[in-house]
C-alpha cells in the first residue's frame, strides 16, 4: 500500500483563506481589525524566524501585527508590565510570547500574566484546565493543525484507536485531550512506555511528536494507519554535499508511507499548520471578546 500524502501546506492554505475572509467580514461589518502582538525576548535566530513568519502571515490575511522585540537581559518586571498593557489594549486579540525564553524568566509565570482570552498559544494555565474539562478553551496550534488534519481526512474519529507519542504540554497531551474530545481511544506513549513498536502497531492514528529523527519506522504502524508526524530534526545530508542538512520528522517517511493509509510529509505536513492555527486562533479570540458569531471549522 502506498499512503495518501495529507499535504499540510495545502491545508494551511485554505485555513489562511478561511481566517481572511472571516477577518474581511468583521472589519466590514463591525469595524473591528483583529490584531496579533507577538513578543520575542533575546535574538534566538529561530525564534527571529517565526517571529518574522507569524508577522507576514498576519499582516497576510488582513489583521494587524503588533511586535515587540525586547533585549535579551530585559527584567521580569518589565516583560510582565508589558504583558498587562497588551492584556489591557482593546486592539490587541492575541499575545504570544515567543518560547523560549531567556533563563532568567520563569516561563510558566510570563505565559499564566497572560489573559487566557488572549491566549492564542492556548498555555495558559486556565486554557489548560478548560481543554482538559472538554470547555471552550484558545487550543495550542500544533495539536490543533493535527486535528483539523485528521478530520479533514476521517470525518468522524469516534471509536479509533490513537497513540500519541510524545507527552509534552505544547503537544503530546493538549493532543491526546482533543482526540479524546472526538471520543477517540487515546494511549499516550513516552520515553518510559514498555513495548512501544507494540503499542504503535494498535492504533489506527499514530501522533509522533517525539523529537528523534526517523524513530518510528514502517513495521511499527498497522496497514492503512494514518500518521501525523509533527517531528521536525535537521540532520546532516551528505547525499546533498558537503555540510548540508535536510529535514525529517520523527517517523521513518518511506517505510511508513509503504504501510499506511495516509502520512504527514516533513517538511510540508503538521508545520505550515501551526502559523496557520495561531491566526485561526488570533480571530476567534476577537470573535469571542466582541460577542461575534466564530468561524466554522476554525476551533476545535
Ligand atoms: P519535547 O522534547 O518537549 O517532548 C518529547 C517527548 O517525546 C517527551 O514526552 C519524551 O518522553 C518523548 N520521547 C523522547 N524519546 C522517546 C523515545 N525514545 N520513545 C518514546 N518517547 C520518547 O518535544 P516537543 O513535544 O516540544 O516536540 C516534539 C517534536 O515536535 C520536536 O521534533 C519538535 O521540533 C516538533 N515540533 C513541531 C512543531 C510544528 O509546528 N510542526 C511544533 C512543536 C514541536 P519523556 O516525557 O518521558 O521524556
Amino acid at each position: 500500500m502506498t499512503a495518501q500524502i495529507i499535504d499540510g501546506k495545502a491545508f494551511a492554505a485554505t485555513v489562511r483563506e478561511k481566517v481572511a475572509t472571516h477577518v474581511a467580514r468583521i472589519k466590514e461589518a463591525q469595524g473591528i481589525t483583529p490584531g496579533l502582538a507577538v513578543v520575542l525576548v533575546g535574538e534566538d535566530p529561530a525564534s527571529q524566524v517565526y517571529v518574522r513568519n507569524k508577522g507576514k502571515q498576519t499582516v497576510e490575511v488582513g489583521m494587524n501585527s503588533i511586535e515587540h522585540k525586547l533585549d535579551a537581559d530585559t527584567s521580569e518586571e518589565t516583560l510582565l508590565a508589558l504583558i498587562d498593557d497588551l492584556n489591557k489594549d482593546a486592539g490587541v486579540h492575541g499575545i504570544l510570547v515567543q518560547l523560549p525564553l531567556p533563563d532568567h524568566l520563569d516561563e510558566d509565570l510570563v505565559i499564566n500574566a497572560i489573559d487566557p482570552a488572549k491566549d492564542v498559544d492556548g498555555f495558559h494555565i486556565s486554557n489548560v484546565g478548560l481543554l482538559g474539562t472538554g470547555q471552550k478553551s484558545m487550543v495550542p496550534c500544533t495539536p490543533l493543525g493535527c486535528l483539523m488534519m485528521l478530520r479533514d481526512h476521517h470525518g468522524s474519529l469516534s471509536g479509533l484507536n490513537a497513540v500519541v507519542i510524545g507527552r509534552s504540554n505544547i503537544v503530546g497531551k493538549p493532543m491526546a485531550q482533543l482526540l479524546l474530545g472526538d471520543s477517540c481511544t487515546v494511549t499516550i506513549a513516552h520515553s518510559r512506555t514498555k513495548d512501544l513498536p507494540d503499542v504503535v502497531r494498535g492504533a489506527d492514528i499514530v501522533v509522533a511528536a517525539v523529537g528523534r529523527p526517523e524513530m518510528v519506522p514502517g513495521d511499527w504502524i498497522k496497514p492503512g494507519a494514518t500518521v501525523i508526524d509533527v517531528g521536525i530534526n535537521r540532520i546532516d545530508a551528505p547525499e546533498k554535499g558537503d555540510g548540508k542538512t535536510r529535514l525529517v520528522g520523527d517517523c521513518h517517511f518511506d517505510s511508513c508511507a509503504e504501510v499506511a493509509g495516509a502520512i504527514t510529509p516533513v517538511p510540508g505536513g503538521v508545520g505550515p499548520m501551526t502559523i496557520a492555527c495561531l491566526l485561526a486562533n488570533t480571530v476567534t479570540a476577537c470573535c469571542r471578546a466582541n460577542g461575534l458569531a466564530e468561524p466554522d471549522g476554525l476551533t476545535a
